[in-house]
């Protein structure tokens, strides 16, 4: 016997139909390209994402055509994400720090058929558009008098123009759930990117989840700042949880340093806010050189990579709660965040940073397990340490065209992350399994070495790298920058680690260089140092 409810598919318009009709009067503001700063509300939001559905229906579009998108965050930008999935298309997000040629190819593997983009993307369009064999129509986020004479690019419109001729009269189609929403790469960091495909079903209920009181706590009180990009894995959710929820959005655009940023949250009132570590530390950099305090941000959610305890802690010493979260690509991305237990509210601040700084638990919806070799399950013990594996209905089961190559092994993914899970079920990442380090047969924790590193107040970024090692096999260098102005040696940094991890694990060898290459999700690319410092002679 089947339940006698409504059968209404969870389709993406609806988010956005909600705020509509329910926070009409609700801000989003948008820092533009252009410079200058673009308000209107949820209202005005609805209105012109329906005239881009209407625009792409004069075009020709079919269902399901994918329609990319190389922009920072903005206005225009979420327009196409509701537009775009709204009427039945994918939205494909393209990263543009990614090189040319990545750009075009993913553009050809996912057969765009129309490409919308920033106009500071312009020189990289025009290097692209002879090589995408797929678009038909090229769009500039802009006003029609902003477009060059002659650029060179077939079928170019102005955005502004190109939804301008539509009345914004149009009905939502209703469609099947499970129908493909939103198209996201792999860095490709190892072989080809591959494309993970979002539908309706997946991207709506991880919209429910991210937006828990463990997750990221967001509400109508709230304003919201995604320093997380548009243009990688959604912005972790939020231009559908924020809708969802009637909460005011502040997009940065392309000013993500520490001044412009602190800059938007202080006149924007901004109270929460997402990004990557490395985007908080030019902002924490900014305030400590600035003497600056938070007036209404209270708390972030940070991942993408490690949130080193130090950076937990400078949030918290200027009042904001830090929201670590584990996630990918491949899982839309959230899997876990580590919120407290109400066992942990009695404890000390010391007490709780180890708590809170690890990578947390399973929001409902995902299912872990840490495995050995043999693909047999690990204790739950905080110290084992094995392969983790993750199921749910928003973790991709297969790569976009490679449906005949199952991700799944007995129904888990592998995410390629080495892991710990502790009794109270809290995951703590050890490592990446390409990054960790074997020395002599036992694991050295490059994320450990790390974390250590970076509470040096001389240090403002470490990598820790596995370097060949004729008795161990590898050992572990540390590669680090210094803060500017600081005073530091090798030794000094060694002397650091005493007593903070056994004797054996400390690095043999400190290398201290300008800068350490940032992939283009702003994550370390320990992969480039690894070939840059293949021969480097340890000390004996
Ligand atoms: P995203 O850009 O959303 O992080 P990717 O698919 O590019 O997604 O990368 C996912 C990988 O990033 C994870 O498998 C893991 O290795 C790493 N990662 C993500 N969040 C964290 C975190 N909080 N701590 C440690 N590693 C993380």
């Amino acid at each position: 016997m089947l339940g006698l409810m409504q059968d209404e598919p969870l389709l993406i318009w609806r988010f956005l139909e909600h705020a509509g009709r329910h926070h009409g009067d609700i801000e989003m503001v948008s820092r533009r390209v252009e410079g200058d700063i673009h308000r209107y509300t949820y209202r005005g939001a609805l209105n012109r994402s329906k005239k881009v559905a209407s625009a792409l229906d004069t075009l020709g579009l079919a269902q399901s055509d994918r329609v990319a998108t190389l922009a920072w965050n903005g206005y225009r930008h979420f327009e196409l994400y509701y537009g775009v999935s709204g009427s039945s298309r994918v939205i494909h997000t393209i990263n543009p720090r990614l090189k040319p040629e990545q750009v075009a190819w993913i553009a050809n593997d996912a057969e765009d058929r129309v490409f919308c983009f920033d106009m500071t993307f312009l020189p990289l369009v025009k290097a692209i558009a002879p090589y995408c064999r797929t678009v038909r129509h090229w769009v500039a986020l802009c006003e029609t008098e902003a477009l060059p004479e002659y650029s060179g690019i077939p079928n170019l419109l102005s955005y502004e123009a190109w939804i301008g001729a539509e009345d914004g009269r149009y009905e939502w189609p209703v469609f099947d759930e499970r129908l493909a929403a939103g198209l996201c790469y792999t860095s490709g960091t190892t072989g080809d990117p591959k494309g993970v495909l979002y539908s309706h079903r997946s991207t709506t209920l991880h919209a429910y989840a991210g937006s828990l009181p463990d997750s990221t706590f967001l509400s109508a009180r709230d304003c919201i700042l995604p320093v997380v990009p548009m243009f990688h894995v959604n912005a972790w959710g939020v231009p559908y949880s924020a809708p969802m929820m009637g909460a005011k959005v502040v997009w940065p655009g392309a000013a993500l340093d520490g001044k412009s940023i602190y800059e938007l949250m202080e006149a924007e009132q901004v109270t929460c806010a997402a990004g990557v570590p490395t985007v908080w530390l030019g902002l924490l950099n900014h305030l400590s050189s600035e003497g600056k305090r938070f007036s209404t941000l209270r708390r972030t959610s940070v991942g993408g990579s490690t949130c080193p305890p130090a950076m937990i802690d400078a949030f918290h010493k200027l009042g904001v709660e830090v929201l670590h979260g584990w996630g990918m690509t491949e899982m839309s991305p959230l899997g876990t965040v580590g919120a407290l237990r109400n066992k942990h509210v009695g404890l000390s601040w010391e007490e709780q940073l180890p708590i809170v700084a690890k990578q947390g638990r399973a929001v409902f919806g995902v299912d872990m397990k840490i495995v050995d070799p043999d693909g047999e399950e690990l204790p739950w013990d905080g110290k084992t340490s094995g392969d983790l594996l993750v199921r749910g209905p928003w973790i991709a089961s297969k790569y976009f065209k490679r449906e005949q190559e199952s991700l799944l092994i007995d129904g888990w993914f592998h995410t390629g992350d080495v892991a710990t899970i502790d009794a109270d079920g809290y995951l703590q990442i050890t490592d990446r399994s390409k990054d960790v380090i074997k020395s002599g047969g036992e694991w050295i924790s490059s994320i450990d070495i790390e974390n250590i590193a970076m509470a040096h107040p001389a240090i403002a970024m470490a990598a820790c790298i596995a370097v060949p090692h004729p008795k161990w096999d590898e050992r572990p260098l540390l590669v680090a920058v210094k803060k500017s102005g600081a005073n530091i040696d090798r030794e000094h940094v060694l002397t650091f680690f005493a007593g903070k991890v056994a004797k054996w694990q400390i690095p043999d060898d400190v290398v201290f260089v300008d800068v350490i290459p940032l992939g283009a999700t702003g994550k370390m690319q320990k992969s480039v140092l690894r070939e840059r410092f293949k021969d480097h002679a340890l000390p004996a």
